[in-house]
């Protein structure tokens, strides 16, 4: 292209030259560790020293099957910046699908924390994994280990110099990857461009993203290996704000110390991290004075999270989005003239998904691929024409249509999918949306979670959403399992907090009781079920194929 590239060299370059004492804070293996963007960026020449010494150039993948820290983020801007492409990898995949993922997109180094190497060992296999030529451990040296051709990352990165003459690349050149987590089938690859990484990173920053500049602490608790934990270190770094990484498999204690200490002003994270850190809260004393807001997403943020924390001072800034939309799509702002409504509307409204993110087109269709209205005002005109009665605001749903400078209009080696999963430049989310008169999306269900009872659909989201803001609830989650008469029926597992006084009969019959004061009849599951945990992908968020396997059988539940 004539004229200047959209990559994301010059956010590294401004961060250190603006910014070259601002913090980046890692807890790892080693313990807390802390070096400033002048650190960061020094590192990063000597790894894109030493990744072009090991043949790394453009259109070579660079996988890194790492937890949040600083090494990570230091390949985040080494690997794409020297015009190869960085692969996060999901360490809590199932081995074949980290085979599937290595092989498919024939990765030729891997970094891998020493915390996860025995899970890459597991996962090995020769012919998945021709093409890695080296194993890089991301600490001062290399534990036991089958694998060959390992080296540490301080001794690869040691030799090299801090300097490094940067190319210029073009911004359709792919910088990064990552993989859907396959719920049905084969993962399949998402590439990001250069200009989808720094599009996605200008877009976050504006205040109806996610509004983050240089007087935020930011610590992605999502991890990095899932759609760059929501592009954070990249939108961190363009911002100068400082950077703090909680490292493997925080708890709560972990998060409310590293918030604490480091002074943290955002933090994002699927719902259940946040339902963990309200329940330590709880029982423990935490200065939360400098946490400004939480950035939810992945999954619904319950009202009840939305709420407590609110009550807490922290706002909940609840956000949608994809592998697919590099991820973030909507944002659930309240618009400047809801800002007065009471309370409860303005949580009404946050539970939604949100506004889309500037930058970014949507529609909303229904089975037949026609346009389904946002609001009652146009539907209302529509079915009087049509002799239909009218709808309430918000009530007409169909599948999400997006597209933009983020978004993908393919999967990676999957010419097929170009059929089915996209309609020209659209990206079709599979998620079941409705749209009410003041632009706020939101999701009603996934297009296989809805519950199909008697021909009408029932929204697994929304009862989960009631049952879990009972405070006798830590985790629920709503399948439809299947009915000889109706198809299928809901069925509620339900975890409750772990408190011995909780009196379960005495749980589910306030459940039903509220369940019925808020829907129609036919939407009360037939069963409540209470269960130690809800299985979890490997994203995190519930995994309800795994309880409709186990529940399949409707016998089976009768007895419960
Ligand atoms: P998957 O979970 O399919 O592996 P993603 O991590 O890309 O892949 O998840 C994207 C999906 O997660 C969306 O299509 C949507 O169904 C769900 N999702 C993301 N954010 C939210 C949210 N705030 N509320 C409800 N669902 C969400």
């Amino acid at each position: 292209m004539a004229g200047y590239d959209q990559t994301l060299r010059p956010f590294l370059w401004r961060a250190e030259r603006l910014y070259p004492d601002r913090e980046l804070v890692s807890r790892t293996h080693e313990g807390i560790e802390r070096y400033t963007y002048g650190d960061y960026a020094e590192r990063i020449r000597q790894l894109a020293n030493a990744l072009e010494a090991a043949g790394v150039g453009e259109g070579d993948r660079v996988g890194t099957f790492c937890w949040n820290h600083h090494r990570h983020a230091e390949v985040y801007f080494a690997a794409p910046n020297v015009g190869g492409q960085l692969h996060t990898i999901n360490p809590l995949l199932p081995p074949k699908h980290i085979q599937y993922i290595v092989e498919n997109a024939a990765d030729r180094l891997i970094f891998v924390d020493p915390s996860l190497l025995e899970v890459l060992e597991d996962a090995y296999d020769a012919e998945a994994f021709e093409n890695v030529e080296q194993f890089v451990v991301m600490g001062a040296a290399v534990p036991e280990t089958d694998l060959e051709s390992v080296v540490d990352y301080e001794s690869f990165i040691g030799e090299h110099d801090g300097d490094y003459e940067w190319p210029e690349l073009d911004e359709e050149l792919p910088a990064g990857m990552c993989y859907t987590s396959g719920t049905t089938g084969e993962p399949k690859g998402v590439e990001y461009t250069q200009k989808m990484l720094w599009s996605h990173t200008m877009a976050t920053l504006t205040p109806m993203g996610l509004g983050i500049d240089d007087s935020d602490v930011v610590m992605p608790v999502v991890p990095m290996f899932h759609v760059n934990a929501w592009g954070l270190p990249f939108s961190s770094t363009a911002a100068g704000a400082k950077h703090v990484y909680p490292g493997p498999a925080p708890d709560p204690a972990d998060l409310a110390a590293l918030i604490e200490e480091e002074g943290v002003t955002l933090t994002a994270g699927v719902p259940t991290v946040w339902l963990g850190l309200l329940e330590y809260i709880e029982n423990n004393e935490v200065d939360l004075s400098s946490l400004e807001r939480i950035v939810i997403g992945g999954s619904a943020a319950p009202r009840s999270v939305i709420r407590r924390f609110d009550e807490l001072g922290v706002e909940v800034v609840h956000a949608w989005g994809m592998t697919e939309t590099a991820p973030i799509g909507t944002v659930s702002h309240l618009k400047p003239d809801l800002e007065d409504l009471p309370k409860d509307q303005q949580y009404e409204k946050r539970t939604k998904q949100g506004l889309i993110v500037p930058g970014l087109e949507f529609k909303v269709v229904d089975d037949d691929g026609e346009e389904v209205p946002w609001n009652s005002a146009e539907r209302s005109s529509a079915d009087r024409s049509s002799g239909q009665s009218p709808r309430e605001d918000g009530e007409d749903f169909g599948e999400l249509l997006i597209r933009g400078p983020w978004v993908t209009d393919s999967y990676f080696k999957r010419p097929e999918a170009d059929e089915t999963d996209f309609e020209g430049s659209w990206l079709k989310t599979g998620d079941i949306v409705s749209v009410d008169r003041d632009g706020y999306v939101k999701i009603v269900d996934r297009a296989k979670d809805v519950i199909k009872s008697g021909g009408e659909w029932i929204s697994s989201v929304e009862l989960e959403n009631t049952i879990m803001a009972h405070d006798a609830v830590a985790e629920a989650t709503v399948v439809g399992v299947p009915h000889e008469k109706w198809q299928e029926r809901p069925a509620a597992f339900v975890v409750p907090v772990d408190d011995a006084d909780v009196d379960r009969d005495a749980l589910e019959a306030d459940l039903h009781e509220t369940i019925a004061g808020e829907f129609v009849d036919w939407w009360t599951p037939d069963a409540i079920v209470f269960i130690d945990e809800v299985p979890k992908t490997a994203t995190g968020k519930f995994d309800k194929k795994v309880l409709r396997e186990e529940y399949a059988d409707e016998e089976l539940l009768a007895d419960e």
